[in-house]
């Protein structure tokens, strides 16, 4: 438990000033409606699943198989009830203010090992670093083909709550026409960003959060006026990579993953940068795993989109990984205000993630 001084205040998303959340830590809001956690379901294969090892007759073929075909360990494969397909050929309807754009697209999932109930902070890094390649080689692929489409999203699913069907551990991959509203919000901004500042907002929240502190001065008087420690959101860092709990997050245990130096596009990272990433991915899961075991999460990547209005994403968009732990229930007043309501404070959550290892 925190001794710290409750905290009620509404903190502004820095990246997407429109976004906003209400950290309110007092003990009379604790505890929320609480998501379940999952017992751990360590099996290695089960005869009847789909995506264990040896029961490849059950799915669509493989699209892609690593390190091959037959001891493949990640695994590619067309969603058996796609979001997006590629049969149809119809133009975009529009009746008034309804418009329907075709569903033209892909949707695929990527099983992530080919052992049935292993976590991902229980994989080595070794593997986690095949996975990253093998999302990153097929969304590049994905998205050179056809430049009809924008956006390709890799996210994973884990536990019922956070959209996971099948128990066996699987990430998707969609590749969409549209860039999704998430993703057009944070290039946009962070455009205007750039255009004030000359600088990645990306870039200046990574420079501040190394700062281990900053001291704000009196003008006048030469007086310390208030200190604060910026450095308190640093969850982890490698040579390469940063893990931060973002100050104005909309979940509690919310952890932004992003390369060190500029880079807008996923598809570019090096072999060297997922070797150095693959590290950072598992200890944050198992920092995650030790303060929350077994909580469902989503994770997503936010990369630069095939974006033609929006000019010179480049130097202004940087692209992460966003990590959102499922612990509590979003009540009424967050959906229907999209105000999201946080009772552990950001920094608290990021000393406990600190800790933890
Ligand atoms: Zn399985
Ligand atoms: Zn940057
Ligand atoms: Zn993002």
């Amino acid at each position: 438990m925190s001794s710290e001084n409750p905290i009620r205040e509404i903190r502004i998303n820095p990246v997407v000033p429109s976004e906003s959340v209400l950290v309110a830590t007092a003990r009379g809001l604790r505890p929320r409606e609480q998501e379940e956690r999952i017992p751990h379901d360590g099996r290695e294969h089960v005869e009847t699943c789909p995506f264990c090892r040896g029961n490849e007759n059950m799915t669509p073929p493989t699209i892609l198989a690593q390190p091959s075909e037959q001891e493949w360990q990640v695994r590619i494969v067309q969603n058996l009830f796609p979001v997006l397909g590629t049969e149809s050929d119809r133009n975009n309807i529009s009746l008034g203010m309804q418009q329907v754009m075709d569903g033209y697209g892909r949707h695929e999932v990527i099983i992530d090992y080919h052992h049935h109930g292993i976590e991902i902070h229980e994989m080595s890094q070794q593997h986690l670093e095949m996975l990253l390649g093998v999302y990153r080689a097929r969304m590049e692929e994905l998205f050179n083909s056809d430049n009809r489409i924008r956006y390709v999203l890799v996210f994973k699913n884990f536990g019922a709550a956070a959209g996971a069907s099948i128990k066996h551990t699987h990430s998707q991959l969609i590749a969409m026409p549209i860039i999704p509203e998430n993703v057009y919000n944070e290039v946009a901004c962070s455009q205007a960003y750039y255009a004030k500042h000359h600088q990645c907002v990306f870039c200046s929240l990574i420079d501040e959060a190394l700062t281990y502190e900053a001291t704000i001065y009196n003008r006048e008087s030469g007086e310390v006026r208030r200190k604060i420690d910026v450095g308190q959101y640093v969850v982890e860092r490698s040579e390469r990579f940063i893990a931060i709990k973002p100050f104005a997050s909309r979940y509690e245990w919310e952890v932004h993953i992003m390369p060190l130096v500029h880079n807008s596009n996923f598809m570019r990272a090096t072999p060297e940068d997922l070797a150095d990433f693959s590290g950072v991915l598992k200890r944050t899961m198992q920092r995650l795993d030790k303060v929350l075991g077994g909580a469902q999460y989503n994770y997503y990547f936010h990369t630069v989109p095939r974006c033609e209005s929006l000019q010179d994403c480049d130097s202004s968009y940087h692209w992460h990984m966003e990590i959102c732990p499922r612990t509590s229930i979003p009540s009424g007043f967050e959906l229907g205000s999209g105000l999201f309501v946080t009772t552990i404070s950001p920094e608290d959550a990021a000393r406990q993630l600190r800790e933890a290892l």
